[in-house]
């Protein structure tokens, strides 16, 4: 099936091609991000392959709609940039990738923290320079500590069980408790109580209504004085403006995000030759004490594997009819 891939980065198409040998699919790569004005680029195709930055909202579904696309599919967990309504008003089916290595996300909050706590991208960069000073590198240790984990889904239970081995005390909070979380040895309490008690807050929960600014002022003046913050789930699940007020008072001891709220006209693009008008994401990268990465938490040969297998496997299935085992229902 003739497929536009939007949002393509090299990676993406190497796999895409290798994975696409068996699939047998018309590929055709683009790397722009899905917009209004790169719509018209997928004239002719049924299918539609997005990633999380793309822009799938009503305007961009009828304009597909119109030029035949039938079927959208994300190359993500999260499904918070699709209007998913929308896109069964015009009749376009969507799918996303329900389940690849939730190792590779909680692994990498683990490093977030890891690489903050201990000052170890700062130390890097240090000597580098040739400056081999410990003045301005000193971490707690995360054994006896507390971590909050907000959601305890896939990414959040092992990130739960990689702080319970090192020696954590972890509490949760979710919508939905998983007896799991509890038998590995975490304890369930409300946001409020979870914020008090942690040295470190992890969130990974999804981008929803009920979670846009979960993290606001208001819970981050009751947050542990000088707490560590991480966030690799959705940029939007905090109020940037609020953080950064929380971190130049000292109220957050530190923030890692490999999500940002306005990425999407940032992230997946060399922008160092060029001037950034976003002047949050510039004071936040300006704190000693704020570690930002591009969403790269997903990237290993493993989840991407299974991103591009599952993709395939998506469009398949479409093509000839059969059921689609990952389709985001038009409501939540
Ligand atoms: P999941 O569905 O397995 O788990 C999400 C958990 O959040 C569930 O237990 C759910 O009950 C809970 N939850 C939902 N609404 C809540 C609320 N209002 N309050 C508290 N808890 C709530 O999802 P997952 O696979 O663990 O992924 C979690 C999120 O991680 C995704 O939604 C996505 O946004 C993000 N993610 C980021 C990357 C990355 O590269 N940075 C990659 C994959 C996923």
């Amino acid at each position: 099936m003739k497929t536009a891939v939007f949002s393509a980065r090299r990676y993406d198409q190497a796999l895409f091609a290798k994975a696409n040998a068996q699939a047998g699919h018309e590929l055709v790569f683009f790397q722009d991000r899905l917009t209004p004005e790169t719509a018209r680029q997928a004239a002719g195709c049924p299918a539609v392959c997005v990633f999380v930055n793309d822009q799938v909202d009503a305007q961009v579904l009828g304009l597909l709609a119109a030029q035949g696309t039938r079927l959208v599919a994300t190359r993500s967990t999260g499904f918070n940039h699709i209007d998913a309504a929308a896109a069964a008003a015009v009749g376009i089916a969507v799918v996303r990738v329900t389940d690849y290595s939730p190792h590779s996300v909680a692994e990498f909050a683990v490093g977030l923290l890891l690489a903050l706590n201990r000052r170890i991208a700062r130390a890097s960069m240090r000597t580098r320079e040739g400056n081999f000073e410990l003045d301005g590198l000193m971490g707690f240790d995360l054994h006896g500590k507390t971590v909050g984990v907000i959601g305890t889904g896939k990414i959040g239970s092992i990130f739960a069980r990689i702080m319970l081995g090192f020696g954590c005390t972890v509490l949760g909070h979710d919508m939905d408790p998983k007896p799991a979380f509890e038998q590995m040895g975490g304890r369930y309490v409300g946001v409020a109580e979870l914020v008090a008690a942690s040295h470190v807050v992890s969130l990974h929960c999804p981008l929803t209504d009920a979670t846009r600014h979960i993290v606001d002022a208001k819970l981050l003046a009751s947050t542990r004085r000088g707490a560590i913050l991480v966030n690799t789930s959705r940029g939007a699940l905090v109020d940037t403006d609020a953080a950064i007020q929380a971190l130049k008072t000292g109220q957050l001891g530190g923030l890692a995000i490999d999500v940002y709220e306005q990425e999407a006209s940032l992230f997946f693009q060399d922008l160092s030759s060029t001037i950034i008008t976003d002047d949050v994401i510039q004071r936040l990268v300006s704190f000693p004490n704020v570690i930002v990465t591009g969403h790269q938490a997903f990237l290993t040969e493993e989840a991407i594997g299974q991103i591009v297998q599952t993709t395939l496997e998506s469009i398949t299935a479409f093509e000839r009819g059969t059921a689609l085992l990952n389709r985001i229902p038009a409501t939540p």
